[in-house]
């Protein structure tokens, strides 16, 4: 088990594994992005070794994201080697966070490899608004995606990010529509992560606000459930769903944080929201064996800061941190 200087247990490791998307979320990139040259990621091989060297140290969940994670070539053939953790019993979770564009294809194979549940990031359920936030998504492909991961026995969890004058009336649709499906719904705040073409600030949408209009509507209670993240959890009366609220700007969720986050190129972020990283594709590539690499990680973990204060700059404009959400993995 990896305890950090402040007593946290590390026990979720996310992985990018790749930085690139088929989409152009309006919040998350710009239209024209720059990814990483091919030859700097990791290979599939080498992520592998990552992962296990992470649950040789205590990890017990891994979650696979980026970028859009299923557009990495070949990638099923990770879920498929990591699977073997699940059998072992070293791993209680393996999970995915996806657009669900590639669904139809994989969602059977993830249900084979042992993959239980996934998050599908969701902004709305109207097909031009869905155009118009993502710039390159199809609307039909993602709800074909999302109806075989019901299928195919995955448990669906709809993120939808939050955004003023652009979705924000269409919350009490998307709770109804969850409850209908089956689904848990988290709603996540904007957070400045990486340069877009327009101003987040425009787009800021404070939950506590978003919780107040639903609350007319829906009767909530209050779930004491902790995942160790940002998201804070109520039942829905009226659907007997679960809606989360993932609030890093309104409310510090530090205090509980139980994971480290690694990108397609070996590094390590101690936090979504600092800039201290630690270099695990050097020890990785140094030897066969994984001493090095574990060494690595316990460095790594022995410096996890206490937390963060995320602020959008309503002054300069300018992003918190400079990394893309896409390259730390949402
Ligand atoms: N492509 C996958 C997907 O769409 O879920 C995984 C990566 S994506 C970066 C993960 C999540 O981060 C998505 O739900 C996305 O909406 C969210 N996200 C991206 N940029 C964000 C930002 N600046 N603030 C809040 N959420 C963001």
């Amino acid at each position: 088990m990896m305890i950090d200087p402040f007593g946290r247990a590390i026990s979720y490791v996310r992985v990018s594994v790749t930085d690139r998307c088929d989409f152009r979320c309006v919040y998350c990139m710009a239209e024209d992005m720059t990814f990483l040259p091919k030859k700097d990621l990791l290979t599939l091989e080498e992520l592998d070794r990552l992962c296990s060297a992470f649950v040789d140290l205590g990890v017990r969940k891994i979650r696979l994201t980026g970028g859009e994670p299923l557009v990495r070539r070949n990638i099923m053939s990770l879920v498929g080697s990591l699977g073997r953790h699940l059998r072992s019993g070293a791993l209680d979770e393996l999970t995915v966070t996806t657009n669900g564009s590639q669904l139809e294809r994989f969602a059977g194979e993830l249900h084979e490899c042992g993959v239980r549940r996934i998050n599908i990031s969701l902004d709305t359920l109207d097909p031009a608004r869905f155009q118009a936030i993502t710039r390159w998504g199809k609307y039909d492909k993602v709800m074909a995606g999302i109806a075989a991961a019901k299928t195919a026995g995955l448990e669906v969890k709809i993120n939808m990010v939050a955004l003023k004058g652009v979705n924000e009336d269409e919350l009490d649709r998307m709770v109804a529509w969850c409850g209908a499906e089956g689904f848990d719904l988290t709603l996540i705040e904007t957070m400045p992560l990486g340069d877009i073409d327009g101003d987040r600030t425009e787009q800021y949408l404070p939950l506590s606000l978003v919780r107040a209009k639903l609350e007319r509507r829906w009767s909530l209670t209050d779930l004491p459930d902790r995942t160790g993240g940002p998201a804070r959890y109520v039942r829905i009366e009226e659907t007997g769903g679960r809606l989360g609220f993932i609030t890093p700007l309104t409310h510090n969720f530090c205090e509980s944080c139980n994971r480290v986050r690694v990108t397609c190129t070996g590094r390590m972020y101690m936090c979504l929201g600092q800039e201290d990283e630690a270099d695990l594709c050097t020890p990785l590539r140094a030897s066969e064996g994984d001493d090095l690499l574990r060494q690595a990680i316990l460095e790594g973990i022995a410096r996890k800061p206490k937390g963060h204060d995320f602020v959008i700059d309503r002054r300069h404009k300018r992003p918190a941190v400079k990394r893309h959400m896409s390259v730390t993995g949402g």
